[in-house]
């Protein structure tokens, strides 16, 4: 099975844990596929694609759903002290596929869709060599070649994590004098509910303030980006219920698939269901201002982070074992949305129809490297760092340089800790716009 993963979101309260982002459980067993397998004894160490990039010790099984954050990318590379091995898989459909990795022995890709002609170079064992050569092949593919977004570049991200006119203006105004530069607000409490509870319910909190902050923001040429999460739906919101049995993933049993044991109210939706759609579109276009204009910009949870579930429904369109179904849905989704598009996740396959990426899940980790960057850096910015509750000043500025190093963007934000946003920014972020300092680390960025 996959990782166990966790999330963290900040607001002002406090943090909310989350449980993993993938599948309750992935249907492994009963999909037909084909394998290919690949000698990998004579390395030690695997670079592989699990978001910003994973430099491991070859030790334990590892098991990994493409496209997903899990897999962001179709390829994994193999080292020992005097040579590398380069795997892509050379999917140009980008399909499901399973990357099983057995140390000491074998690689093993599972392939449920079209069985491509892997390619396998020798190498040097370095990062920069795995990099330049999947960059080559991955700039010839549909999400490259297909892109055509104008992603205007950000500064900052502010974390707002409620709707109340006053305070919200007033932190974005404090961020806005000590940052100076092009800003977005990420909305992450906005709705009438508690966050993680009865989706897709995306009524506002205080409507009336919401729609004043989002006419703010426009005028001041703020991007907004309030939080919709693009696959659960709660089986305990009383309206939807009716809709439910419409939209839901079904596994092979034709039971509705639960986002994880710890919130099992909350299940999966099927990307590839018009009723789905038409539920998130109708929930974005209905964030107008106060003058009644959309607002400019939406954050979809999930999407470009969870691993692809085969669902089992028989009126959504798609066949059983559809290793296509998953991303032809999300593409339509995203297809339909307005607006400036910030994702959860950089699972590859997207990247033609997103403009942000928030990937923030294991940027506290030891093992992570550099290897999305120096293959996609200059395509799409990418969003979001862990920081470790009660950071320095020192430690603060250390660790946005880091961030840059990985080319995340925005001064590393939208920043996750259990520090509201407004006091961390009191407390360490740089105080002098524009300083020396603030400068070199735009430039390194
Ligand atoms: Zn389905």
């Amino acid at each position: 099975m996959p990782d166990f993963s966790k999330r963290r979101l900040v607001q002002a309260m406090g943090v909310f844990p989350f449980a993993t982002s993938l599948p309750a459980r992935l249907a492994f067993a009963s999909s037909s596929k084909v394998t290919r397998e690949f000698d990998i004894s004579a390395y030690r160490q695997a670079l592989l694609p699990r978001e910003h990039g994973q430099l491991v010790q070859l030790k334990q099984t590892l098991i990994r759903r493409y496209p997903s954050r899990e897999q962001c990318m179709q390829m994994a590379a193999f080292f020992n002290a005097r040579e590398g091995l380069l795997v892509i898989a050379n999917d140009p459909t980008g399909g499901v596929a399973d990357w099983e990795i057995r140390p000491g022995t074998k690689l093993r890709i599972h392939f449920y869709g079209d069985v491509p002609d892997v390619k396998i170079y020798r190498i040097k064992p370095t990062l920069e060599a795995a990099a330049e050569l999947y960059r080559e092949w991955a700039l010839n593919q549909f999400w490259v070649r297909q892109r055509t977004r104008n992603s205007h570049r950000l500064d900052f991200v502010v974390v707002a994590s409620n709707s109340s006119l006053n305070l919200e203006k007033q932190h974005i105004h404090h961020i806005k004098s000590i940052n100076g530069g092009s800003i977005a607000v990420w909305f992450t409490q906005w709705r009438r509910h508690p966050f993680d509870r009865l989706y897709p319910d995306y009524t506002a909190k205080e409507p009336a303030q919401f729609a004043e902050l989002l006419t703010h923001l426009a005028d001041e040429g703020i991007l907004a980006l309030p939080y919709i999460n693009s696959m659960l739906w709660d089986e305990r919101l009383k309206p939807f219920q009716s809709m439910a049995s419409q939209v839901a993933a079904l596994s092979a049993e034709q039971e509705p698939v639960s986002y994880n044991r710890q919130l099992p109210f909350l299940r999966y939706a099927c990307p590839q269901s018009t009723v789905w759609h038409k539920n998130i579109v109708d929930a974005r276009n209905s964030i107008l201002d106060a003058t009644g204009k959309s607002c400019n910009g939406i954050y979809l949870d999930m999407l470009a982070a969870a691993a692809p579930i085969f669902c089992h429904h028989n009126q959504h369109g798609h066949k059983r074992q559809d290793a296509y179904a998953w991303q032809h849905g999300l593409r339509k989704l995203l297809e339909q949305t307005r607006g400036a598009i910030m994702v959860e996740g950089c699972a590859e396959v997207y990247l033609d129809l997103v403009d942000y990426l928030l990937m923030h899940l294991y940027t506290a980790q030891a093992d992570q490297v550099p290897l999305w960057s120096a293959v996609y850096g200059d395509l799409v910015q990418t969003m979001g760092w862990n920081i470790p509750a009660g950071i320095s000043e020192s430690s603060m500025k250390a660790l946005i340089q880091q961030a840059g190093s990985f080319g995340v963007g925005a001064q590393a934000t939208p920043w996750m800790t259990s520090e509201p946003e407004a006091s961390l920014a009191k407390r360490v972020y740089p105080s002098r716009p524009h300083s020396p300092e603030d400068i070199q680390l735009r430039e390194i960025r």
